[in-house]
């Protein structure tokens, strides 16, 4: 044994008693619990300080780690035979995961299919045609389509605020595409009904895919159950791509994914190299999405950029705010308001890089999060007759409250010109009498781009003074400084360059 590995052993041990984590243990179970023939789930303790949490999840993120409670301070762990032995070498306490039951039962639980999304999909566009653009955004490794609906009372205006929702970049994340599904639903029906929703499609477009990664998902309603990438093969073998290590912001920059074509979150052979990853990216370099949710499951958080500790994100005030506000309206399993972990993916988990959420902040200025639906004790593939309705109606406040924060303040005008291709623009807050680039002095976060081919541009901000700044090239063409107050959206109008 290393002197690393036995001064941490002590370490845990000493902590584990120090929260008296006591952990009942009986083989019998973990035979019992090998029902895939291949692997087993345990529950681990984990430090709750986050320095040392962050530490044990490191150490453990050799393995396939589901997701976390941070209310328990455990963390369910996938483990073949072999990794069994190695975690017992290395001083975590752990017990016998409730979540072994979910390992070969997909097959029981009626959750949507790739070929049931499109037919879902299909149905609501026949349904309300004049309310939705059915766009099949990118093909997969296997040649399934992947698509999006536009969802808008005026779906082909691209002179109104877009808004992106999508999920499943992880296969046997299930919930996550019934999420999707449900807000489209609610969505449609509602237009003419209920006066915010009737708002919000009469004044933005709001796109969903709920389903980035088919190919995967396919698989495990085939029988692998805990299946997580795409459907990327070499040599004759599928091993798949970890789609949300996969984008090219921090692609494998911080350790927060893996080289090894056989580890769960291998990030590819080269940054962008899967159609899905793909097809996402050329949405949102079309859409420009003001604002986003990527939905995965499980852990009840909510997380925002960046995945590595090393990067500062300018406008975390925004992010944080806007966080906090979808985490007082966002259910968890247990029924309470007010109880999802809002954070970066380092501060409350481990570093991830490669991911949609930064990737679509720097490339656009998106305020992307991801959201964890479903707390430890449902995982990935939760009783559906008892907990799918519940989970999508719970995670209705987080979305209004994104759609609604977004909607209600900020800034909107239109940059005249004729070249609108040509212009960018930076927006700086008024900070003790001087103007701080919003967007990032080290450059890391690209400026905005116009959102229309007329010139369209809009923001979500917080309360300020602000300066908004047009380039072309290099060049500083014009500055125009505007304020925006709490509940309104400043508009700037036709801004002549
Ligand atoms: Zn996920």
């Amino acid at each position: 044994m290393t002197r690393r590995f036995s001064k941490l052993g002590a370490t845990r041990l000493n902590r584990n008693l120090f929260l008296g984590v006591l952990f009942c243990l009986g083989m019998s179970d973990f035979e019992k619990a090998r029902s895939d023939g291949q692997s087993r789930i345990v529950s681990v303790g984990i430090s709750s300080d986050p320095v040392r949490r962050s530490e044990d999840l490191k150490d453990l993120s050799r393995f396939d780690i589901l997701g976390v409670s941070l209310g328990e301070n455990l963390a369910e762990v996938r483990l073949s035979d072999k990794e069994f032995d190695d975690l017992k070498s290395m001083g975590f306490q752990f017990r016998f995961s409730p979540l072994n039951t979910q390992l070969a039962r997909e097959s029981e639980e009626p959750y949507l299919t790739p070929t049931q999304v499109l037919d879902g999909l299909a149905r609501l566009a026949q349904s309300y045609p004049e309310f939705t653009e059915l766009k099949t955004i990118g093909t997969t490794r296997r040649g399934r389509p992947v698509q999006a609906i536009v969802i808008s009372a005026h779906p082909e205006n691209l002179q109104q605020p877009a808004l992106l929702f999508n999920a499943m970049h992880h296969a046997r994340e299930l919930m996550t595409t019934e999420v999707i599904m449900h807000m489209a639903q609610t969505l449609l029906q509602n237009y003419g009904r209920d006066p915010e929703i009737t708002r919000w499609l009469d004044s933005s477009r709001i796109i969903l895919v709920p389903q980035v990664n088919p190919d995967g998902n396919q698989l495990v309603h085939d029988g692998q159950s805990m299946w997580r990438k795409n459907a990327w093969e070499t040599g004759g073998r599928t091993y798949g791509v970890d789609l949300n290590r996969n984008y090219p912001a921090l692609w494998g920059e911080c350790n927060g994914s893996s080289p090894s074509k056989t580890s769960d979150s291998f990030r590819g052979p080269e940054a962008a190299s899967e159609p899905e990853t793909n097809a996402m990216m050329k949405l949102v370099r079309e859409e420009k999405p003001v604002a986003n949710i990527s939905y995965h499951s499980f852990s009840e958080m909510i997380l925002y950029p960046f995945g590595c500790r090393s990067e500062k994100n300018p406008a975390v005030d925004l992010f944080k705010s806007i966080g906090l506000e979808m985490k007082e309206n966002v259910i968890d399993d247990r029924g309470n308001k007010n109880t999802y972990a809002v954070g970066t993916a380092p501060e409350l988990l481990y570093e991830a890089d490669g991911t949609d959420a930064d990737w679509q902040y720097r490339e656009a200025g998106v305020i992307s999060f991801a959201m964890e639906v479903n707390g430890r004790m449902q995982g990935f593939q939760p009783s559906y007759s008892k907990w799918r309705d519940q989970t999508v109606s719970r995670q209705e406040g987080a979305w209004k409250t994104l759609i609604r924060r977004t909607l209600a303040q900020g800034v909107k005008g239109n940059l005249r010109t004729g070249q609108t291709d040509l212009l960018s623009y930076r927006i700086k807050l008024e900070k003790n009498g001087t103007f701080e680039d919003f967007t990032g002095e080290d450059k890391s976060v690209k400026p905005f781009r116009p959102r229309s081919a007329e010139g369209f541009i809009y923001n979500v901000l917080l309360g300020g003074n602000y300066q908004l700044e047009v380039y072309s090239g290099g060049e500083l063409l014009k500055a125009v400084p505007f304020t925006v107050e709490k509940n309104k959206v400043t508009d700037l109008g036709d801004i002549r360059i």
